[in-house]
Parts: structure tokens; C-alpha cells; sequence
């Protein structure tokens, strides 16, 4: 979006807010009428005090400073009255009194809105998706070699385009550009060295972030330099590892799979939400905004905020309450919660805190800082939790996190009642290749399969390393059929995997079992069918895929 777009749309809502303003305020002074009168009506002190407090919190947030400055007076004075019944003393009203009067007339003077100043914020680095088009390029003269390339990186989903000659790469860039380059550095006798042709194209290939990778038949030191000082970014020897080598393509071409961060607000006041959701969206961020504790709870299954942000004063229940239910549920027990508040009371900041927050935040606050606030929190909830929730061989799910993550699309499913498979997934006689290669060798054969997992699964399944050789998956809104066909795919494509060694070559196989919700309802007995399902596919020979029949 512009900067000109950006400033309209916040310029609306101040526009919509300084239009409210004068029903707002006329609004407050009747209530305090009421209030002097007598009038015993249910809540009319609360709903008196609410709508000062809520004034208070919002106009700074428009740029009326003196009128918020204002009403957080009124609100201070009448934390004095509140335990009283009226009639107040002379003295009390008349104090209420003039700060109300006080209020109008810096409406009336129409002089108090302070110029929107920098109050647009630069989206911050996320999310500059290029088109995921996993090209690939490789300049290799020998067939055989090129032939391998193509098959098992094919595998891995890289579209690859392979050169014999530098001058057919050469005019290849001047059409398209790839995600990676690949090139062996001994071509034809008539060609340059692969050395020589990257040194030749550095600088565009660093302009256009287009990492390269060299293949050798030597690990000597003085080709290595060679190739760094042509700004190479990894290099392998031939036979080539290509378990290895699809990992580093994937690491080295990973930079644009940042999702913005999602962030739930919670506030009672319409507008005021609406701002600071703009402006977190300006900057990149996902938002959803909420007024109950009913739609927050809601939300937090849905949305899966990484950080909520969460108004102290709500009208049906405090934003204290809201976040002690919120921690109720283990589930969202590290989610961080910060809470916006125009409270400045070091006792109920306390009390917040116990309540299970991680921060406060004032009203009004900048838009800048309402930016870096929530990002920097964001960032560490996200670092922390992958941390806690990745198994760090593969990168995926650990065994509990598949485990919440599958209760939270039980849920979810609950909802729109669509179907959904749950798999469990085993590699065959894995035992006897560690017995036979050795160990090291046997976690690349996981992480091949975890990498080929992630490649050819979509965004919203889930992938859980379940235990050492075996994963988990949850394939959302999918049908039986469809995720048969899918595993299955992914089965023969595993059975295609070249996994090497430096003496030997071979192949692995896996056995998977399949059950779906909603023929099943729980976590455990999802899982427990597909075990089932899995073990007979083993009993009937491996390498199969079997979908459980027994529900009742
Ligand atoms: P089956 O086809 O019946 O599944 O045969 P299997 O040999 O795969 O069966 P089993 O479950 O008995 O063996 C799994 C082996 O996986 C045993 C264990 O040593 C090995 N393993 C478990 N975790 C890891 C790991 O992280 N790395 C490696 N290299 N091996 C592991
Ligand atoms: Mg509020
Ligand atoms: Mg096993
Ligand atoms: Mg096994």
C-alpha cells in the first residue's frame, strides 16, 4: 500500500472518532445528571465510569491529548467517589462538574486534535514471498550424472533445467532466473571452469539473491578458495549426497518462507481496535479483533494468535479475568499477553501480572512503538516455541506438539464438520540399516524422509516426528481417498530415494497407516487406529498403505 493510502485509511478513523467525540462526551454529561439526580437505575455508575475511562484511553490514541489528559483526571477523582452513594458533597460535584464542563469546551474550541505526526510505520522485514517456483539450474556436461540430478532432486520438488554447455546457461539467464544454480566445476574441454563462470556472473547473481553451489570431483583447498572468492555458497564432492545436497538447497532458498505474525486483539472500544489493528496491519501483521470472552476464546483455537494484546477494562469481564481463563488451557499457557491499558495504578499492574501477563503497554502509545512492541515479543514467542516444539534433527513436530497441534484441528474440524486423515507412518527394517551403515547413516535416511515429507504435504498439514524412524500426520480438510493417493505418492517417491554412503548405495521403504476423523474423535483413538492400521501393513508385507475399516 502507498504511504497516501496508508495516512487515508488511519485519517478515517480519526475522522469517524472526532465525529463520535460530541455524542460521546454529551453522553457522559448525562449520565453524571443522572448520576447527582439520584436516578438508582442498575449499573449507571459503572456504565458512568466506563465511558470516562474509556474516553480517557482512546483520545489520546486520535490525538486529543488534553482531552484524554482531562478525563483521566475525572477518572482519578471519582476512584474517591466510588465507594460512596450519592448525593456527593457540594465540593465533590462541583469538582466533577468543571472538569466536565472543561471537556466541552475544549470540544468546542475544535483546537485540541494534534496533526497526525509519523504515523506511518514502514512494514517491517517480513514476508517478501517470492513466487515459490523451485527452479533449479545445474551446468553439467556429463549425462549420467546430470540424469541423477534431475531424478532425485525431482523428488525433493525442484523443477531442474540442466545446461551442457555455459553458453546455453548464459542465455537461459538472460530469460529467467532461477531460485539456486548448480554447477559442476570440470566442464568441456572447449568451456570455461565452472569456477570461471560464476566469478564471471557474481555480482548479478548476488544482486538477484541467487545462491550457487558448486559440485567437484577434489576437496583440495585451493579450488574451494577459488570458489568462494567466486561467491560460491556451498560446495560438494562427487558422488554426490543428495540428502545433503536437497537440504542445502532448501536452507539456502529458505529466506521467503516468513509468515507475518498474527496478533489477536481484544478491546471494547470499536474504534480504538479498529486503529491499532490498522496500524499493526500497515506493518505487516495479520490481526483479528475481538470484544467477548466468548469470541476471544474462539479466536485463540482459530486464528492461533502469537500474541494477544488485551484491553485491562472490558465490560463483561476485566482483561485480568480474561487472561487468567486464557491460561487455564495449557495450550495457550506461553502465549504472550500484553495488556493495553490506560491503568497506570501500580497495584492493579500487579495484580495483572499475576494474572499471567507479560507486559503493559500505554494508552495512547505511538504507532511506532505499538509496532516494535508487538513484534518484539512476537519474534521471541516464535524463536521460543519452535524451540520447544521442533525436533531438532528434523525440524518438525516433536511427539507433543503433533499431539496439541492434532487436538487443536479436532476442534477446528469439530466446527465444519469436514473430514480430515490422521497418519502414522514407519520406515521398514530400519534397524538393519543402522546395523549395516551405522547410525549417522540411518538419521539421514529420517531426515530425507522428514524433508520429502514437508516438500510434498501442504502448508496445513501437520508433520510430527512421532518417535526415532516413525512420523505423524494430520492432513486437514482431506478425504479418505485423497490422502490414500497422496501417501501413496509419497511412498513410491521415498522408494526412489538414492540414499548413499561413501562405499555403498541404497534404498528405503516405509509402511504407513491411515484413519479419519470424523469416524474418530479423539486424539487417541485417531492414533491408535492408524498404529493399527500401520501394523498390518507391515504384517502384509511393507511398503504399503493401509486405511483402518473397524469403526464401529
Ligand atoms: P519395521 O519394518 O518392523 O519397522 O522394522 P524396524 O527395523 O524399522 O523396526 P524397529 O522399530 O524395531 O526399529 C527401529 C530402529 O530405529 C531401532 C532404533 O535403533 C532406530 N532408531 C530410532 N531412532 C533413531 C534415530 O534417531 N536415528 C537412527 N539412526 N536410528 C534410530
Ligand atoms: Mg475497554
Ligand atoms: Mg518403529
Ligand atoms: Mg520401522
Amino acid at each position: 500500500m502507498a504511504n497516501q493510502q496508508r495516512l487515508d485509511k488511519l485519517n478515517a478513523l480519526r475522522q469517524n472518532y472526532s465525529q463520535q467525540l460530541p455524542q460521546r462526551i454529551q453522553e457522559i454529561k448525562s449520565l453524571w445528571r443522572d448520576l447527582v439526580n439520584g436516578d438508582k437505575k442498575p449499573d449507571l455508575r459503572q456504565n458512568f465510569q466506563r465511558l470516562i475511562h474509556s474516553l480517557a484511553g482512546s483520545a489520546g490514541t486520535f490525538g486529543y491529548n488534553l482531552i484524554s489528559e482531562k478525563a483521566r483526571i475525572i477518572e482519578h477523582n471519582l476512584e474517591k467517589l466510588l465507594g460512596k452513594q450519592p448525593p456527593f458533597s457540594v465540593q465533590e460535584n462541583v469538582q466533577i462538574e468543571h472538569s466536565l464542563d472543561e471537556l466541552q469546551q475544549l470540544l468546542e474550541l475544535g483546537l485540541t486534535q494534534q496533526p497526525l505526526a509519523c504515523s506511518v510505520v514502514s512494514p517491517i522485514k517480513l514476508a517478501s514471498k517470492k513466487t515459490d517456483t523451485r527452479l533449479l539450474f545445474v551446468l553439467e556436461n556429463e549425462p549420467e550424472i546430470a540424469q541423477e540430478i534431475i531424478t532425485q532432486l525431482t523428488i525433493y520438488g525442484w523443477q531442474v533445467r540442466v545446461f551442457e554447455q555455459s553458453q546455453q546457461l548464459s542465455s537461459a539467464l538472460t530469460i529467467e532466473l532461477p531460485s539456486a544454480i548448480l554447477v559442476d566445476i570440470m566442464l568441456s574441454d572447449n568451456d570455461v571452469t565452472g569456477t570461471e563462470f560464476l566469478s564471471a556472473y557474481q555480482q548479478t547473481l548476488k544482486e538477484a539473491a541467487i545462491p550457487t553451489v558448486v559440485l567437484s570431483a577434489r576437496w583440495d583447498w585451493q579450488s574451494r578458495l577459488a570458489a568462494a572468492r567466486a561467491g560460491v555458497s556451498a560446495y560438494y564432492v562427487k558422488p554426490l549426497d543428495f540428502v545433503a545436497l536437497a537440504e542445502r538447497l532448501d536452507k539456502l532458498t529458505q529466506q521467503d518462507s516468513q509468515e507475518p505474525f498474527r496478533v489477536l486483539i481484544v478491546e471494547d472500544e470499536i474504534i480504538l481496535a479498529e486503529h491499532y489493528a490498522e496500524v499493526l496491519t500497515q506493518a505487516g501483521m495479520q490481526v483479528k479483533t475481538c470484544v467477548s470472552l466468548e469470541e476471544t476464546l474462539l479466536s485463540l483455537e482459530q486464528f492461533e494468535p502469537e500474541l494477544l494484546l488485551l484491553d485491562l477494562y472490558m465490560p463483561d469481564c476485566s482483561g485480568t479475568e480474561m487472561a487468567m481463563v486464557i491460561r487455564q488451557d495449557e495450550r495457550f499457557n506461553d502465549l504472550p499477553i500484553v495488556f493495553l491499558s490506560t491503568e497506570s495504578g501500580r497495584q492493579l499492574q500487579l495484580s495483572a501480572m499475576q494474572s499471567g501477563a507479560d507486559d503493559f503497554l500505554h494508552k495512547p502509545i505511538s504507532n511506532a512503538d505499538l509496532v516494535a512492541a508487538v513484534s518484539l515479543r512476537a519474534t521471541r514467542f516464535r524463536s521460543l516455541r519452535q524451540l520447544i516444539r521442533q525436533d531438532s534433527m528434523t525440524g518438525l513436530l516433536n511427539h507433543i506438539a503433533f499431539k496439541l497441534q492434532l487436538e487443536i484441528e479436532i476442534s477446528r474440524h469439530q466446527r465444519t464438520q469436514q473430514e480430515m486423515a490422521v497418519v502414522m507412518l514407519d520406515i521398514d527394517k530400519f534397524k538393519q540399516v543402522n546395523d549395516v551403515y551405522g547410525h549417522p547413516v540411518g538419521d539421514r535416511v529420517i531426515k530425507s524422509l522428514a524433508q520429502l515429507l514437508r516438500k510434498r504435504l501442504r502448508k496445513t498439514d501437520i508433520i510430527g516426528r512421532y518417535g526415532g524412524e516413525e512420523f505423524a500426520i494430520v492432513m486437514t480438510h482431506t478425504a479418505e481417498e485423497q490422502a490414500l493417493q497422496v501417501i501413496n505418492m509419497i511412498r513410491e517417491q521415498f522408494g526412489k530415494i538414492r540414499q548413499s554412503t561413501e562405499s555403498a548405495e541404497f534404498f528405503c521403504t516405509f509402511s504407513a497407516g491411515l484413519s479419519m476423523f470424523p469416524n474418530l474423535q479423539s486424539v487417541s483413538a485417531l492414533l491408535e487406529a492408524s498404529d493399527q492400521a500401520l501394523y498390518q501393513a507391515k504384517a502384509q508385507g511393507r511398503n504399503k498403505v493401509i486405511a483402518y475399516a473397524a469403526y464401529s
